[in-house]
């Protein structure tokens, strides 16, 4: 085999540029891919090429390869210079790509000469991080543009995310031979029991540095913070708990190759408007007078994005009825254009008091079932007791009962209606709402009108 620096096609001074551009270039040209009529041979070369480079990147091993050759290594540390794992694909993988396409910056190579010098396996990507939105239930109807600063941790500049005021100060962990992991072997009788634990010395990283030796700038962290503006789009028809993913925009770790990922989870905040949501679907709950109930009324409601639904009701509203807005609930998916349903559910509100005077006006004017022959009324004789009707519960129960007004919005006289109210009619349908109301509990009556 000829030498490694013929192998490169680079002299003995070759500085770690070079070296690393001298590599990839010869990684490529001998790719059994790209070599289809003498896969075999190429292949062979393609190895010894990524050997080379796994010794002339690393330091102290082009020192020793420079010294004692190929056999130096080999004798080398307690395992020798040679990866048993070294996947030369691997290698170039990491350079990006093995169809060569570029765009690896210069700053990944400084961690390869991380990744070569420790035997353990180094982490590529770091791991994401979390940051939770809080978010209104308008902004997901509506979507939203947002930003926030973020505590980013980077790759310190100084060192260059070595931890160290240069490379050559970074020692390799000979008590772990660089896994970072140490064995721990006990005995207690005829038993053995053997635990791995992390490395005290290199605290598991298979490399350390001298506390004179450490980076100044990071304190040997390899990292520093740089706070970072990150804009965000919620999509119309998100969910609570939704995550945005912002691929490469977390943090760094030490010694991987990229920074992880940042995840933005969406947090929705107990709605303050009159909407609520139920999966796809809107709900809005509207108190409405007892004459409106039965005789029909016009209504407005603003929706989210400040549109006015005008509404005619011509028909007779039951209590607990509801009915739905085909459309005007949520977008079902973020990216599709098909929504839920608006879902109205009506809270009738009762008169407190009616005079004798309008009672007999109201007996007049309602219609009262017609008295049949099998409507028994039985005999003063048959009569044992006179009964008054008393509360169910106390006096609370009817205070709160939507079927009752709250005397200081609305007396017999006082008509809450809703026609042609469009400025403030969600104040006067919702200020009253409570949601430990008893009725507003109630399971939603879905009917189609
Ligand atoms: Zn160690
Ligand atoms: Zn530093």
């Amino acid at each position: 085999m000829s030498n490694y620096y013929e192998l490169l096609g680079i002299s003995r001074n070759a500085t770690q540029d070079e070296i690393k551009r001298a590599y990839k270039k010869a990684a490529l040209k001998h790719h059994p891919d790209r070599n289809p009529n003498n896969k075999e041979s190429a292949e062979a070369k393609f190895k010894q090429v990524g050997k080379a480079y796994q010794v002339l990147s690393d330091t102290q091993k082009r020192q020793t390869y420079d010294q004692f050759g190929e056999e130096g290594i080999s004798q080398m540390g307690g395992g020798g210079g040679f990866d048993a794992n070294f996947d030369p694909f691997d290698l170039l993988r990491q350079f990006g790509g093995a169809g060569g396409v570029g765009g690896v910056g210069a700053n990944i190579f400084g961690n390869m000469f991380n990744q070569q010098q420790s035997e353990k396996q180094q982490k590529v990507k770091a791991d994401p991080v979390q940051k939770v939105v809080n978010v209104e239930l308008k902004n997901l109807y509506n979507g939203q543009r947002s930003s926030f600063i973020f505590q980013k941790k980077i790759k310190c500049k100084k060192c260059d995310g070595l931890g160290v005021k240069d490379k050559r100060l970074i020692r390799h962990c000979t008590l772990c031979n660089g896994t970072g992991k140490i064995a721990h072997i006990k005995r207690m009788g005829p038993m053995t029991t053997q635990t791995i634990k992390t490395c005290y010395q290199c605290n598991g990283r298979g490399t350390y540095s001298d506390y004179n030796d450490k980076c100044r700038e990071c304190k040997g962290e390899k990292i520093v913070a740089n706070p970072t503006k990150i804009d965000y789009y919620i999509k119309p028809g998100m969910s609570n708990g939704d995550k945005i993913i912002m691929r490469g925009q977390g943090n760094w770790e030490g010694d991987c190759l990229e920074s992880g990922d940042l995840y933005i989870v969406l947090n929705e905040l107990k709605s303050k408007s009159s909407f609520i949501r139920e999966g796809e679907n809107l709900l809005y709950t509207m108190k409405i007078n007892l004459v409106d109930a039965l005789t029909g009324f016009t209504f407005y409601i603003k929706h989210m994005d400040d549109r006015f639904l005008k509404i005619v009701s011509g028909d007779i509203i039951i209590p607990q009825q509801s009915m739905k807005i085909m459309g005007e609930g949520m977008r079902k998916k973020s990216d599709s254009l098909d929504y839920g349903d608006l879902i109205i559910k009506f809270l009738i509100v009762f008169p407190e008091k009616i005079s004798d005077e309008r009672k007999k006006y109201l007996k007049k004017i309602l219609p009262s079932p017609k008295k049949q022959i099998w409507d028994i009324e039985p005999s003063d004789d048959d009569v044992v007791d006179e009964i008054v009707l008393d509360y169910l519960n106390n006096e609370d129960v009817r205070n709160n009962s939507s079927y009752h007004s709250s005397t200081s919005r609305t007396t017999s006289n006082d008509n809450i209606s809703n026609s042609n109210n469009t400025g403030n009619n969600n104040d006067i349908n919702n200020a009253q709402l409570n949601e430990d109301d008893e009725l507003f509990n109630q399971p939603v009556n879905c009917q189609t009108q």
